[in-house]
């Protein structure tokens, strides 16, 4: 072959494989995420449940020798907000509004305290639904209902089944808490099980844990619904957003008074492949992963992709996301924008990305409506993993190969993060928060086989053998 004619090829096999890997997407997905919401036939509570509710705080207010309280007289209750994401969870977010109080009495329409329709007809709450993998989130036990305010517990009621996604007839899990003033607050469909240890007539302060947002009771997935009132009765039901069509009160019950809407960027993820979402009440599997050993290959993606997940509370039709890849030393790898072209309460898209191929820890960030989230993420080489050089940042796993319960050392700058166990795939199988430098996970519900545990920059080959 002539030397000029090899040069041509070599040219032209460079030209196609720069080409090539200038394909840089494959597909947008997404759209409005399912958020499963409670409506007029469907309410969040029933009326024999707000009997039953009323009768029972009455009876507790005598056995516990406070006043009952027609209207209290003076406002002495600031509230903060109701939900919170549990220790270890790192989503920027985890709630949209699915409803708010229904201000129109008339039957068969409805406005919510902005004049809007985010409420159903006869609705008496605020309902939180938590977003997204909300089944997913209550299996962890990732959003946690709180105090918005201190008080006395004036009613709880748990063990009742609380994975319910329509209509029935059964008990929520929830709580009460009367306030100092005289009003009290009402926190309904939480978890099975899952409600603070303290009993009727025991105090809780502003952010206490109260139970997990579950969907127990009338409820058509996992939400909470928030109902103040500014007595003792049903009757003296208030909304806590102050707003132009609030007939019930003046002024805003919040601290801060969050927007009517605030959009915002509230999860980002890289993932192996597409989310599973199944149909009410199964769980989401978000086939997500911090870890991605190259070559990579995921599910239906081409050699080398992985799928980029941006979450949007209230994604608003013309607000623009500006998407980014960053290198471990936060020069831009890739980057990209999209444009809402919908509202959506919840709204998620998923970008078909080439992953990096160098070895080290990468970051995704999202900036939507002027937020900002981020998740790292991590390059191995398949050469990488097996030997980790003596560090001080390094992390050490005892016994491996394991059966059972893994020691797990770090160094204290890591104490805090969380363990992340990561499987041949690439999948993430467990999550552990390390509070100590020496602690033990328990492997037991992992198969045999090779897995890969993350802490902060620091990954360790485990076996486990049965
Ligand atoms: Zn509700």
């Amino acid at each position: 072959m002539h030397l000029p004619r090899l040069v041509l090829l070599l040219l032209l096999h460079l030209f196609f494989f720069q080409v090539q890997s200038q394909i840089p997407e494959l597909s947008v997905e997404g759209g409005d995420y399912p958020i499963e919401s409670n409506h007029a036939a469907n309410p969040c509570i029933t009326s024999a449940e707000y009997e039953f509710l009323e009768q029972r705080c009455a009876e507790n207010l005598k056995l516990l020798g406070l006043p009952h309280v027609e209207q209290r007289s003076t406002n002495t209750t600031t509230l903060g907000w109701p939900l919170r994401s549990a220790a270890g969870v790192t989503d920027c977010g985890m709630y949209t509004i699915s409803a708010y109080v229904d201000q129109n009495p008339t039957s068969g329409t409805v406005a919510d305290w902005n004049c809007g329709s985010n409420t159903y007809d006869g609705h008496r709450g605020t309902d939180i639904a938590i977003t997204p993998y909300p089944y997913y989130k209550m299996d962890h036990n990732e959003v946690e209902v709180v105090a918005a305010t201190a008080g006395t517990i004036l009613y709880k009621s748990d063990g009742h089944f609380d994975k319910y996604c329509a209509t029935n007839t059964d008990t929520a899990n929830y709580i009460v808490i009367r306030h100092a003033d005289g009003s009290q607050a009402n926190y309904f469909h939480l978890k099975k099980n899952s409600l603070t240890a303290k009993t009727v007539g025991q105090t809780v302060v502003a952010g206490e844990y109260l139970g997990v947002v579950g969907s127990s009771g009338n409820s058509s997935g996992p939400h909470l619904h928030f109902e103040v009132w500014n007595g003792s009765t049903v009757a003296t039901l208030n909304d806590p957003f102050a707003g132009n069509c609030n007939t019930l009160n003046g002024t805003s019950w919040w601290a801060t008074q969050k927007p009517y809407t605030d959009p915002a960027a509230i999860k980002v993820s890289v993932n192996t492949t597409d989310a599973v979402i199944p149909a009410c009440p199964a769980t989401e599997t978000p086939n997500e992963s911090n870890s991605f050993t190259v070559p990579f290959q995921g599910a239906g993606l081409p050699v080398g992709y992985a799928k980029f997940y941006l979450f949007m509370r209230n994604e608003t039709s013309g607000l623009t996301a500006s998407l980014s890849i960053l290198n471990p030393d936060n020069t831009v790898f890739n980057s990209w924008t999209y444009t809402s072209t919908a509202t959506y309460k919840a709204g998620t898209r998923s970008f078909s990305k080439l992953l990096p191929t160098a070895p080290g820890t990468y970051t995704f960030k999202a900036v939507y409506n002027g937020t900002e989230c981020s998740t790292a993420f991590n390059i191995l080489s398949a050469t990488d993993i097996s030997i980790i050089p003596y560090s001080s940042s390094a992390i050490y796993l005892y016994p491996n190969p394991a059966n059972g319960t893994v020691t797990i050392r770090i160094p204290d700058n890591l104490i805090g993060s969380t363990a992340t166990v990561i499987d041949i795939m690439g999948l993430v199988v467990l999550k552990s928060e390390i509070t100590t430098s020496k602690s033990e996970i328990s492997t037991t519900g992992l198969s045999s086989g090779v897995y890969f545990v993350t802490v902060g920059n620091s990954t360790q080959k485990l076996v486990i053998a049965k």
